[in-house]
């Protein structure tokens, strides 16, 4: 079971990555630190759909 996620910058709101998760692992909303290219900086994305 893979579900196709969005990640958004939480500063931005841009949303700059799509993953896959596994809801059965991961049945809670994902937060990465990723580089946003929009604040130029590493930020927290956090899953959204
Ligand atoms: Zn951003």
């Amino acid at each position: 079971m893979r579900d196709q996620v969005t990640l958004a910058c939480t500063e931005c709101n841009n949303r700059n990555y799509h993953t896959q998760k596994n809801k059965k692992n991961n049945p809670e909303r994902l937060e990465f630190k990723k580089f946003c290219p929009f604040c130029k900086k590493t930020t927290v994305h956090k899953e959204t759909k």
